[in-house]
């Protein structure tokens, strides 16, 4: 089987953790989401997690070098040796070099293209899951059961704190200056592949592997 070194690109609320999910288990392939490991850290409460929780709460990207030593450290278990998709990872032009410098060439950067309007939308219903981190949309992705995770159960699913209005606009105007101008830096390197975000998930998905496979 073909396996892949991807990396998914987009503003927050683009759907690049949905898609990201779909494509580490059609790929068997890890899924590597900055996020989600910064969420883990907060919550255990450990040194990193301290760190990372002011910034992440405020709407705000966490330092270069922090999240870097924790992609690093993650690339190098055993599991990633075959291929991965990094989620979340790089959002800043010195992580992208960090990628780089880790000798690590991507086979293909999946950029996630969703209006700001449609970001606002998607990032204000957002709800997710406390036990199992499964992300769910009130009205365009809910749960079959209110109020209840299809995959593990848990009731009481909850809205995370940097979705509240304005964190989503600080992050916003996070991705455009110090984000999207990776769009073009992948772009030069011939990695670029732009998929339309605003059609139905499984749409969007058959996009992406689509793209993939033309190659
Ligand atoms: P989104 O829904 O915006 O894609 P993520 O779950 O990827 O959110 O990230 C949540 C928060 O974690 C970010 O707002 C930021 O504070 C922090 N974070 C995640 N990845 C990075 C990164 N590569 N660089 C800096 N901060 C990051
Ligand atoms: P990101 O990781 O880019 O921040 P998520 O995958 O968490 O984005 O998706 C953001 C929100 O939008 C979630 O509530 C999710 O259920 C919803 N969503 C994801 N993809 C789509 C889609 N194609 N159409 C409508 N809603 C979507
Ligand atoms: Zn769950």
């Amino acid at each position: 089987m073909t396996t892949y070194r991807l990396m998914m690109l987009g503003p927050p609320g683009a759907g690049k953790g949905t898609q990201a999910k779909r494509l580490a288990e059609r790929f068997e392939i890890p899924h590597v989401s900055t996020g989600d490991m910064l969420r883990q850290a907060r919550r255990k409460g450990t040194e990193l997690g301290k760190k990372a929780a002011e910034y992440m709460n405020a709407g705000k990207l966490v330092p270069d070098e922090v999240v870097i030593g924790i992609v690093r450290d993650r690339l190098s278990e055993d599991d990633a040796e075959g291929g991965f998709i990094l989620d979340g990872f790089p959002r800043t032009r010195p992580q992208a070099e960090a990628l780089t410098e880790m000798g690590i060439e991507l086979d293909a950067v999946v950029n996630v293209v969703v209006s700001d309007d449609e970001v606002v939308k998607r990032l204000g219903g957002r709800i997710s899951c406390p036990n199992c981190g499964a992300v769910y949309h009130k009205e365009y992705n809910p749960p079959a059961e209110d109020d209840k995770c299809d995959a593990c159960g848990q009731e009481g699913l909850i809205t995370r704190d940097d979705d509240k209005p304005e964190a989503i606009r600080s992050r916003l105007s996070g991705y455009h200056e110090k984000t999207a101008p990776l769009i073009e830096y992948y772009e030069a390197q011939g990695a670029l592949k732009n998929i339309d975000g605003e059609s139905a998930p499984d749409e969007v998905t058959e996009a992406i592997v689509e793209e993939l496979e033309a190659n």
